[in-house]
């Protein structure tokens, strides 16, 4: 596991620097300041990307860490008290499990976001964080992945293969899952909140 772990890491960072250079290429970089997407309630982020995220918190200053986990268990306190999520069952199966939890944590912040505005993890962020912002188009400008709309220009697919990058991150769920004894990738996700604070790994 901890080997692909690591292989997700480095794919994480491919990703990053990818998008980054197409951001810089059609003049679409997230305006300093910004922080509505990760001030608007909780995203879904695969199984993978919780499991590197928190083995990557040791990376993390400890009291930093500590801050994060503390705002991450009451947030998920919150969520259990208005049974909108379970640390006993903290897998979103459905898409009606993961629009349910966004609306119902809709008026909750990212607990690595600070009061300034920037993420206190931001080495070690999930995918989405990573490539969110404008929108990314294929051909006939097919939208491939939906931006936040404060952007009047795109990204086209030729410079952000978004495809090839969500093929290369399915491979390594794939690798995940055959490791822990399963015959196919099962489509789950969680949220940041339960990735930080919960050892997912039993939940393969
Ligand atoms: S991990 Fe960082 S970038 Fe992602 S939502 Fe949280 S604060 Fe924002």
């Amino acid at each position: 596991m901890h080997r692909i772990v690591k292989k997700y890491a480095t794919f994480l960072e491919k990703s990053s620097n990818k998008f980054r250079e197409a951001t810089k290429k059609h003049g679409v970089q997230c305006k300093s300041g910004c922080y509505e997407c990760c001030s608007v309630g909780f995203f879904d982020i695969t199984l993978l990307d919780a499991i590197h995220l928190r083995s990557a918190l040791k990376e993390v200053p400890p009291d930093t860490r500590k801050r994060v986990i503390a705002k991450a268990n009451e947030q998920l306190d919150i969520l259990e008290k208005k049974k909108a999520f379970s640390r006993k069952d903290p897998l979103l199966k459905t898409l009606p499990a993961i629009d349910s939890i966004s609306r119902r944590s809709a008026k909750m912040s990212c607990p690595a976001l600070d009061d300034n505005g920037a993420c206190l993890i931001y080495n070690q962020r999930p995918h989405i964080c990573r490539i969110f912002g404008p929108t990314i188009r294929g051909p006939r400008r097919a939208v491939r992945l939906e931006g936040c709309g404060y952007f009047s220009k795109d990204i086209p697919e030729a410079d952000y293969p978004i495809f090839d990058h969500y093929n290369e991150e399915k491979d390594l769920q794939r690798a995940m899952f055959k490791k822990a004894g399963r015959k196919r990738l099962r489509a789950v996700d969680t949220i940041i909140p339960a990735a930080l604070t919960l050892d997912l790994k039993k939940w393969l």
